[in-house]
């Protein structure tokens, strides 16, 4: 079935009043709302139930910016299905420009033969997705779709148009709901936009 095209978004005032004082000082707006993150997730949900009824799929995830959308998710898609991650690290600047990442925790099932649904925090290049898909096209499953939550397709580098999406971002730095900055925001359950102040000063730091 065709999943029906993404909310508009629009940057807000107002975070809400339980976030700590240095992270709400951090943020210049608020992006995505929790109920708006969970209702669109509930429709991502049910359209891959509905896709993939007796189809038994295998959800892939890298760690660790996927963590919450892929719980969510998962509760959200009540059919049999199986989950799996895998964790990657860049090896150098340069090399992520390329699209070269180092697999440092990989599957522990094995693909081949099944359905595979590509679970994805953000697309932004498409680079390191596009090296990941290849990886696993290259392990023969029955079938592999991408289920993205945010895309940002101003900033797309190679053609890769997921099958499940639920937000188009602007081309702003986002945190929270899984998302870091520094491995900082994630615990936070809406999307927030991160000050620009705060990267331009946290360059000029080593990291820690
Ligand atoms: P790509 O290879 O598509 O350029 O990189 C995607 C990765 O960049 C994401 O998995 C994420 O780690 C990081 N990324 C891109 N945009 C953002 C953003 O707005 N916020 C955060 N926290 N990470 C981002």
């Amino acid at each position: 079935m065709t999943f029906q095209t993404p909310p508009s978004l629009t940057p807000k005032k107002g975070i809400p009043g339980t976030v700590p004082e240095t992270y709400r000082s951090a943020l210049s707006h608020l992006l995505i709302d929790e109920d708006t993150l969970q209702n669109r997730i509930r429709e991502m949900g049910q359209a891959i139930a509905r896709d993939y009824a007796d189809k038994n799929p295998v959800f892939v995830g890298v760690l660790k910016g996927v963590l919450f959308f892929m719980a969510d998710l998962l509760r959200y898609t009540p059919i049999p299905l199986a989950v799996d991650f895998m964790a990657i690290s860049s090896y150098s600047p340069e090399t992520r420009d390329q699209g070269l990442v180092r697999i440092t925790k990989d599957l522990d099932l094995c693909i081949e033969g099944r359905h595979v649904i590509f679970v994805e925090d953000i697309i932004d290049t498409g680079l390191t997705l596009g090296y990941l898909l290849r990886l696993l096209r290259s392990r023969h499953p029955a079938s592999l779709e991408v289920a993205a939550l945010f895309d940002k397709p101003g900033r797309r580098l190679i053609d890769i148009k997921p099958r499940y999406l639920g937000f188009h971002l602007p081309d702003l730095f986002v945190v929270g709901y899984g998302l870091d900055f520094r491995e900082h925001f994630r615990n936070l359950p809406f999307v927030g936009v991160l000050n620009p102040e705060v990267i331009k000063n946290q360059k000029r730091q080593p990291k820690r």
